[in-house]
């Protein structure tokens, strides 16, 4: 959650980014892009530096959300590719990259989807951002996890709508998180009631929704709801988002404490979370598994080699150790090291036999907690 956790990341255009916000629903069409921008806009006016990239390559909607006057692409001398600036944020979209898109012309499969967009992320020169919100394809299948596991990501924003499936759908969402170590700060309800303007009552048109079952289930303090309201789709169609054009609006107010809770409750876990580990070798020596707080454990690169998990080195079925330690080098050792997302290492072995991945909690159990 620190900032020095996105700086450990393999990333060098995100090595200036201090935290990605992902915003993330279970369906299409629930307003998820339109929260993504708004939110960015309102982070950005409580004077953060904001980046915003619309990874919905499948229907790409910020192109039509907001409008640079030159959406022509350019690359600096290092051949990244620079953001669009528009109404005080970096912004980048396939549909901006590839204008077909917006014709509906997407043709790409789940394993390249997740490519393009972690490439989109990590090929445009961000720069110094404080946030980069990054609006999520919708959905909770493997797109959706390998990104989480290809980028460094430290909080997730959930949007929903209140039908009646929809808890569900947040359950689903909060869970995909949860198994990255991706915490949710917060639920937005979104077309949630209808404000009728000629008597000013509230109307539920989708019938109640979940918020006291995410404050007692999953202890999510933050849900937000959200009316339906055709100026949000106004201003959607005509590439103004409500919180640029009418900040003062009171459905802008709500996209600022949205904005203002979402960013509150990451710097309360920042201070919590002590950080992530990194995973290094030195030529000759001994693996180290360094946390922030300085706290090193030294794991011999054997020892690291016999605890791999994957499918090749224990059987998923009965857990029984499939490769004898007779059959592994003594003198092994890792040719590479990365990080996975905010929650692994992967490590691949000089005898080229398996590439493994150790979540940091298995390396505590396992390595740290018997020291
Ligand atoms: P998603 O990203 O989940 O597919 P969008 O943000 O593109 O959804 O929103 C889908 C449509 O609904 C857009 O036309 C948008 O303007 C509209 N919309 C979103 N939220 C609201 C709302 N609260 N009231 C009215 N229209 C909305």
């Amino acid at each position: 959650m620190s900032s020095d956790s996105n700086q450990a990341a393999s990333h060098p255009a995100l090595e200036h980014v201090q935290r990605i916000l992902a915003v993330s629903s279970c369906k299409g069409g629930v307003g998820k892009s339109t929260t993504a921008v708004n939110v960015a806009l309102a982070l950005a006016r409580y004077g953060l530096r904001i980046g915003l990239l619309d990874a919905d390559v499948y229907g790409p909607s910020l192109p039509t959300l907001i409008r640079p006057e030159d959406p022509t692409l350019y690359q600096n001398g290092e051949g990244m590719i620079l953001p669009l600036e528009v109404q005080g944020l970096k912004v980048m979209s396939f549909g901006w990259v590839d204008p077909s898109q917006q014709r509906g012309a997407a043709i790409l499969r789940g394993p390249m989807v997740s490519q393009v967009v972690s490439q989109l992320a990590t090929r445009v020169d961000w720069g110094e951002l404080d946030y980069l919100v990054i609006d999520f394809p919708p959905g909770t299948g493997d797109i959706q996890l390998t990104l989480t596991q290809q980028l460094p990501i430290d909080a997730a924003l959930i949007v929903t709508t209140p039908q009646q499936l929809s808890f569900v759908d947040v359950v689903k969402g909060i869970q995909m998180f949860d198994t990255v170590r991706v915490p949710t700060v917060a639920v937005l309800e979104n077309m949630s009631y209808f404000l009728c303007p000629d008597n000013g009552k509230k109307y539920k048109v989708f019938g109640e929704g979940a918020k006291q079952q995410l404050v007692d289930r999953f202890g999510i303090e933050h849900s937000f709801e959200l009316p339906i309201d055709p100026r949000l789709s106004q201003s959607g169609d005509e590439g103004t988002p409500l919180v640029a054009s009418d900040p003062e609006d009171e459905i802008s107010q709500l996209y600022f404490n949205i904005a203002e809770a979402v960013h509150g409750e990451i710097n309360r876990l920042t201070q919590e979370d002590p950080g992530i580990p990194k995973l290094s070798y030195n030529v000759g020596q001994n693996c180290e598994l360094l946390y922030p707080d300085g706290k090193l454990v030294e794991i011999a690169p054997f020892d690291l080699r016999m605890s791999c998990r994957c499918a090749h080195c224990v059987s998923e079925s009965t857990g029984e150790q499939l490769i004898p330690a007779e059959d592994v080098d003594p003198d092994i050792y890792p040719t590479e090291i990365k990080q996975v997302g905010r929650y692994a290492a992967s490590v691949k072995w000089s005898d080229g036999n398996c590439a493994s991945i150790y979540p940091y909690s298995y390396l505590e159990e396992r390595f740290v907690q018997s020291k």
